[in-house]
């Protein structure tokens, strides 16, 4: 019997490789683009905020281009949004939302609510989950996103500030990143009683365009560690940038599966994940799957296939304007690349 792209995403993510017909192709991060959008009829802003929009538009990548994946949310603003952050959603079709807030100025002005889980946009992402699972969740697997601790922090304190408190007031940066472990636990968690099958951890501003690898070490890594040790469910750890100087800490974390960034080098990477967990890249999101053309984006897909990914996914966030002929371009190259 034909595997699934669900059994097939999630044997590759425990690393049963011996067990599945060829690497999957999928994404730990958000899909969504405005072709899609029109084919649907349906758009962002109000895809972030209404759970029918929203899962529509996270099942659009698998049920229009094969992508094997149903995901939600698009932005990394509804944990920051429900701790009082300013958050715009955009007003374009093609806008991600974004948190203008000014930041607090101490960890203690932060106010969590105690039903935070009812709160802001949450219960619109689980209901989206809930809606995919039901939809298509026998075949797809349905991959859900939360912050990563840092990330958090870096709305609620600002991303500026918190990088000048990273040279003054250490300690107050890891108490802001300190908020986020259980709180983006307990939201992980309700995603996985929602229908999740796949959470990701979404560290996009612990990037290494932004943190040097030892300052990663301080004040992400153990976060992640921490938050991700109460995550009752299979995890992929994503952190934006060059990653090669934080492939061990990312491993470190104890995520079932690293989702490393296209600058970072899968021969270097992939070695040191083997035996620990799975990792998952990294096709580049501007120079193939935006800018490129079908044959770059097959050619760099059987370079990750042959570097030995256990799951090709693009190296980040899709641009909302990537054309669904390369995201079809992609997931046929890993088909017709076991067919030979
Ligand atoms: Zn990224």
């Amino acid at each position: 019997m034909a595997l699934s792209s669900k059994d097939r995403v999630m044997l590759a993510l425990k690393g049963k490789k011996d067990e599945i017909d060829r690497t999957p192709v999928t994404c730990a991060n958000q899909t969504v683009t405005v072709e899609q959008m029109d084919n649907l009829g349906i758009y962002w802003p109000e895809g972030h905020s209404d759970a029918e929009k929203m899962a529509q538009l996270g099942m659009a990548a698998y049920k229009q281009c094969g992508l094997e994946v149903a995901d939600a949310p698009f932005d990394q603003a509804v944990e920051a949004e429900i701790l009082g952050c300013e958050v715009d959603l955009g007003k374009k079709k093609e806008s991600i939302p974004s948190v203008p807030f000014h930041g607090y100025k101490e960890p203690g002005d932060v106010p969590i609510p105690e039903d935070f889980l009812e709160k802001g946009r949450i219960p619109t992402v689980l209901k989206a989950i809930e809606i995919m699972k039901k939809d298509v969740g026998e075949e797809a697997p349905v991959i859900s996103h939360t912050n990563g601790p840092f990330s958090l922090a870096g709305h609620l304190g600002e991303i500026n500030k918190i990088l000048i408190m990273i040279l003054r007031t250490p300690e107050k940066v890891k108490e802001f990143a300190e908020i986020g472990i259980d709180l983006i636990a307990d939201y992980a968690n309700a995603q996985f009683d929602a229908g999740a099958d796949v959470v990701t951890v979404e560290d996009m501003l612990a990037s290494t365009d932004i943190l040097s690898p030892q300052m990663y070490d301080d004040f992400a890594a153990p976060f992640n560690t921490a938050c991700i040790k109460k995550i009752k469910g299979p995890t992929i750890l994503h952190v934006c940038g060059k990653g090669d100087l934080i492939v061990e800490s990312m491993i470190g974390s104890g995520a079932t599966n690293i989702s490393v960034d296209m600058a970072t080098d899968l021969n270097k990477a992939i070695p040191k994940t083997r035996g620990r967990c799975t990792i998952m890249g990294s096709v580049d999101t501007i120079k193939a799957l935006f800018q490129g053309t079908p044959e770059i984006v097959r050619e760099q897909v059987i370079s990750n296939i042959r570097q030995g990914v256990d799951l090709v996914a693009p190296g980040c966030a899709l641009s909302p304007l990537t054309k669904s002929e390369l995201i079809k371009a992609m997931v046929n190259a890993s088909i017709e690349y076991f067919a030979e």
